[in-house]
């Protein structure tokens, strides 16, 4: 598997870094915790598996 099958998720609010994912994964609206208020990565729709999620608080 590459390592670079990758695309990287920013906050769609703020543009804040939020981690990285399979690049065919599909990600609607996706928001750092500051910018999801009730849940913080839940309001993150995927159809796939993360690979890798990082906060960078
Ligand atoms: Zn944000």
């Amino acid at each position: 598997m590459n390592i670079y099958d990758t695309k990287q998720i920013k906050c769609y609010r703020c543009g804040k870094f939020i981690g990285e994912v399979d690049y065919d994964v599909e990600i609607i609206c996706p928001k750092c915790g500051s910018c999801s208020d009730p849940f913080p990565l839940d309001a993150i729709i995927i159809t796939n598996k993360i690979m890798k999620s990082r906060e960078t608080n």
